[in-house]
């Protein structure tokens, strides 16, 4: 099942390019959760919900998703993780550049995911694909990196990678759109709009086993990223694993897994096109931010 939100808040199945709305599900999944809970009380009522949420698609008329306006498929997620360092090509891209870094500057963080940990991108910068992606620093160098998302489907602690895969609800593409500078990274990949994910979700078993899945990106036209999840040093299980040996994940949790080789600028007025058969397309616009008080 493809699952989004769109328009003002509703909740959708999307069946091939239909949106058919299901909101109903979600006012009564959000009217009986606890304010106080951690995580997205949706994707947290998926399990007990699927049959209901597919029956209740399946009696209203559908309307062109080219027509909807849509939202992060996770409307409250309690945290956005994201890998770094996760492709051989992309380390050793990022080691060779010269112009994020002055080649006797020491490095900040190690080129290994072991060492370097995993880190967290401000909830606030989650985007869906109709809301495009504010260039906040058009005078600097922002970039695109294509990514796999996963997003958490339970409550887990130290879970092992050998069962990890319980743990997804479904799983989506996302840019890790990043500021190059100086910066600590978690502040310069936290901008509004830097954390774009969608079209929309598709669960885990609709998607199949993620070790070997292809995404592509296309920037206006031009190919600039491929990535393979079986070409991932932390595959998606032990992303897991890894995580919540230090975090205990919650439903909804977002899960950047990395970016592939062929990170590259944007400026305002691209159009980023990324693509996996299993999932179908994420297009979003870059646009100049406006300075609101
Ligand atoms: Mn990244």
């Amino acid at each position: 099942m493809k699952i989004c939100r769109f328009d003002d808040d509703r909740l959708g199945v999307v069946i091939g390019d239909m949106v058919h709305d299901v909101t109903k599900a979600q006012d009564e999944i959000r009217a009986a959760a606890r304010y106080d809970m951690k995580g997205d009380a949706v994707i947290a009522a998926l399990p007990q919900w699927r049959k209901r949420i597919e029956e209740m698609a399946a009696k209203v008329p559908g309307q062109p998703v080219s027509g909807v306006k849509l939202l992060s498929p996770v409307a409250r997620p309690s945290k956005v993780m994201a890998a770094p360092v996760n492709y051989a090509k992309h380390v050793a891209e990022m080691a060779a550049r010269t112009d994020i870094r002055k080649p006797d500057a020491p490095k900040r963080n190690s080129s290994k995911i072991a060492e370097a940990g995993i880190f967290l991108k401000a909830n606030s910068a989650i985007v869906g694909a109709s809301e495009g992606i504010p260039i906040r620093f058009p005078d600097r160098i922002n970039e695109h990196e294509l990514e796999l998302v996963i997003i958490i489907g339970k409550k887990g602690s130290d879970i092992p990678k050998e069962k990890a895969l319980d743990y997804v609800a479904g799983y989506a593409l996302g840019f890790d759109m990043t500021t190059r500078g100086p910066e600590d990274r978690s502040f310069r990949k936290s901008i509004d709009g830097y954390a774009p994910v969608g079209p929309w979700l598709v669960t885990a078993d609709e998607f199949g086993d993620p070790s070997d899945v292809t995404a592509t990106l296309h920037v206006n036209g031009e190919l600039r990223q491929t990535a393979n999840t079986r070409e991932l040093i932390f595959d998606a299980p032990r992303l897991i694993e890894f995580a919540s040996s230090f975090y205990t994940l919650h439903p909804g949790d977002i899960y950047f897994t990395g970016s592939p080789a062929g990170v590259g600028p944007v400026k305002p007025g691209d159009v980023l096109r990324a693509r996996c058969d299993r999932i179908g397309e994420l297009e979003i616009k870059t646009r100049a931010h406006e300075i609101r008080a």
